[in-house]
């Protein structure tokens, strides 16, 4: 297939509006009303299908990039061979409604919004009811939407009868045709509001901060985003709402540090306790557990407890929880305690002299060998 620059003959650091131009000038040549045929057909399609990549500048960026529009864009993928593609509507807006439609409705469906939310590593393990205040368009309470102040009513307009188009004359490459064009007296709605409602200024909403309770359901991420349909800004003149998304921010905990859905926490074990074992309570989300620890644990040990991290997102189940173990090493002793050490020292055999540390067979030297492998 040949590349969309090339259907529309222009260059590649060709501006949206010399795309527009070259699209305009194919346009008139092979739309199927001036030039019936296969052939006109199916290069109409082309170049229509090249021009809606190329000037939408998000399309155009993935086309650029990707070699193809299909990119991350799902909802578009297979347009050029599929029956889905309305090049029917780009030609529209260029040369006018091809079919009359009537009067436009002021009534819109509103936009869509997006907030963000910062929640705690908790409420993301185990999900979270959050009240929100959301600063967006409702209806106008005065007017209900219907834009007018009290008592009044929208009137057909005078200069299109409410057909809400004007029709004029046109010469085109067609020759003199009749073209339809949105009434400027009444904007293409077919009526006037003689009378705007005072709070909304006739538009049937208004700005005002609105507070919902939204359900965070377990195992969300920084990123995640959740929809809630119809939550959005009221649309004008009593026009549907759009969608709200909410998008989450998971704050850093300062214990437990995420990756995926297991959980790491790092324990501080004692130099002693860990060479004599002992038993910890170790504070989680989940509440106090009690952890064993046997005698001679090391410094980088994981102890795993199952099912103690972040719930699935989708499926069932929860990660892990992972405790790793650190030894520290006392950094300040007294005599006493120096002594005893040196007395310990003494009896298992330990050199403390400089030099006399040699690389042991199973002690982190090893490990660490084993981790660089074959170098
Ligand atoms: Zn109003
Ligand atoms: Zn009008």
């Amino acid at each position: 297939m040949s590349n969309h620059y090339d259907v529309l003959g222009v260059s590649r650091d060709a501006s949206t509006e010399e795309i527009k131009k070259a699209y305009r000038k194919l346009a008139r040549k092979l739309h199927p009303d001036v030039n019936p045929g296969e052939e006109a057909a199916d290069k109409f399609k082309q170049v229509s299908h090249a021009y809606e990549v190329l000037s939408d500048p998000q399309k155009r960026r993935i086309y650029d990039t990707t070699g193809n529009e299909n990119g991350t864009d799902t909802g578009f993928g297979g347009a050029y061979s599929g029956s889905g593609f309305a090049f029917q509507d780009i030609f529209e807006t260029f040369f006018g409604g091809a079919g009359s439609a009537g009067p436009a409705t002021r009534t819109r469906r509103g936009q869509d919004a997006l907030i963000n939310v910062r929640i705690d590593l908790k409420d993301a393990v185990f999900g979270v009811n959050k009240k929100i205040e959301v600063d967006t368009a409702v209806v106008c309470p005065t007017c209900n939407g219907s834009c007018c102040r009290a008592g009044t009513h929208p009137r057909t307009c005078d200069i299109c009868g409410g057909s809400g188009q004007v029709q004029r004359a046109v010469r085109s490459i067609l020759g003199q045709v009749m073209t339809a064009s949105p009434c400027g007296s009444c904007q293409g709605f077919g009526t006037i509001i003689p009378d705007p409602c005072n709070e909304c200024n006739g538009e049937g909403r208004i700005r005002s901060r609105r507070s919902l309770t939204i359900k965070i359901p377990a195992g969300v991420a920084t990123g995640t985003r959740i929809q809630l349909a119809g939550q959005g800004e009221a649309g004008p003149a009593g026009g549907p709402q759009g969608d709200l998304y909410v998008e989450i921010r998971v704050a850093a905990d300062k214990n437990f540090i995420r990756e995926g859905d297991d959980l790491n926490v790092t324990l501080a074990v004692p130099m002693t306790a860990a060479a004599l074992g002992t038993s910890v309570n170790l504070e989680t989300f989940d509440g106090e557990q009690e952890l064993n620890l046997k005698p001679g644990i090391q410094s980088g040990e994981v102890i795993t407890l199952r099912g103690l991290g972040v719930t699935h997102l989708r499926g069932f189940g929860r990660g892990d929880l992972k405790v790793h173990l650190h030894v520290e090493t006392p950094a300040k002793l007294d005599a006493e305690q120096e002594e005893l050490l040196r007395r310990l020292a003494q009896l298992r055999g330990e050199h403390l002299a400089e030099g006399k540390l040699a690389p042991s067979g199973s002690g982190v030297f090893a490990r660490l060998r084993d981790k660089l492998g074959n170098l």
